[in-house]
């Protein structure tokens, strides 16, 4: 079985990037199907995340930013096929502490009102008042780290090198959920809101990339569905033997891959997206299986990759680090051998 510890604490806000990411997930565990995010002065002023989603039960009002408050999880048995992003309901009680923190959710689609919930640093609730609001919920987060001096200095030393890596990760979440609406907005100082980017609640990653990265992607990029056999390991962790099927399992890799000298290969780091069921995270030995094939058949240039790693819950780790980014997949080496006699497969096809 996955091996996640509910009890395990750590700090999930430690920068822009995990607030932004922690917003959007939750946005997107309560079903949404628009996502605005919005920035004033790149969130060193404020952080705004609008949702359509089910909004917030007044029951939840009190406990909603208590520590490890958390509407998720039914019982301790669902941590072993986690469906749902959050599960240790620690973001809204951090931002509490780290930023000026307000909530305004309305439940039902009919409503013109809804209520906005102001906080205590402590994350107790301060009071609640009447405001005009559509289904969903909307959180706000301002001056974020503003009561801890040395990493608010650090924060604004490092905002450009954060900023890409809050954009990037937007456009990984807005690529890979379908069916989602996300649109993206930075206002500097007194200036005109400037939209980043946005999908259009369209039906495949392909047209979300498109939206994203602009037309030139879709005459450059190659759909790649690769599928992966893995054997159980004989070894002395045989993580996955107990499986009820025992014998193989089957990995798929989806998404799309830049054709050589298409022009998109030229790589920010934004430009090679990976994801386990959906879920963007860094994959570091799978970025650079990729590369290295990819190098061997195309030159020095390092390619476009959209890569969704879809396998069973039961053969990664999700909870090794607190904000959930580092995946640990089972049999990672076994899988990197596979991957790579796949893309050479790939490379050597015709469609490529
Ligand atoms: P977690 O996501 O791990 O449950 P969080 O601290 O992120 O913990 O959120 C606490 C709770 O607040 C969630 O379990 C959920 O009930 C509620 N919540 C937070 N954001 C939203 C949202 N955008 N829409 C609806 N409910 C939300
Ligand atoms: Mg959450």
């Amino acid at each position: 079985a996955s091996e996640i510890n509910p009890g395990c604490s750590g700090q999930v806000i430690v920068d822009l990037c995990s607030v932004v990411k922690e917003l959007v997930e939750n946005s997107l565990d309560a079903g949404a199907t628009s996502v605005d995010v919005r920035f004033k002065n790149q969130g060193l002023e404020s952080i705004e995340v609008q949702d359509n989603g089910d909004g917030i039960s007044p029951q939840n009002y009190e406990t909603l930013a208590l520590k490890h408050h958390t509407s998720k999880l039914a019982t301790y048995s669902d941590l072993t096929t986690l469906q749902t992003f959050g599960f240790r309901g620690e973001a809204l009680s951090s931002l509490c502490a780290l930023s000026h923190f307000s909530v305004t959710t309305c439940m039902a689609a009919d409503a013109p009102k809804g209520t906005k919930l102001d906080f205590e640093v402590s994350g107790k609730l301060k009071g609640t008042s009447v405001v005009a609001a559509q289904k969903g919920t909307t959180v706000s987060v301002e001056n974020l780290f503003n009561n801890l001096p040395v990493r608010r200095r650090e924060l604004e030393r490092n905002i450009k090198r954060e900023w890409s890596r809050v954009i990037g990760v937007l456009g990984q979440y807005a690529c890979i959920q379908t069916g989602v609406k996300f649109s993206v907005s930075q206002q500097a100082g007194k200036g005109k809101k400037t939209s980043l980017f946005s999908t259009k609640g369209n039906k495949t990653t392909r047209e979300n990339i498109v939206n994203v990265f602009g037309a030139k992607t879709l005459t450059a990029l190659v759909p790649m569905d690769l599928k992966l056999k893995l054997e159980p390991t004989s070894g002395p962790s045989q993580r996955w033997s107990t499986q009820e099927d025992g014998g193989q399992k089957d990995i798929r890799i989806v998404g799309h891959i830049s054709r050589p000298a298409s022009g998109e290969g030229r790589t920010t780091p934004d430009r090679q997206m990976f994801f386990v069921n959906a879920r963007p995270c860094g994959l570091p030995q799978v970025a650079k299986a990729f590369n290295e094939v990819y190098k061997a058949y195309n030159g020095s240039q390092s390619p476009f990759i959209f890569a969704n790693i879809e396998l069973d819950t039961h053969l990664y780790d999700v909870n090794v680090s607190p904000d959930k980014r580092t995946i640990m997949l089972h049999d990672q080496t076994r899988m990197l051998e596979n991957l790579k006699e796949a893309l050479v497969f790939l490379f050597d096809s015709q469609d490529y």
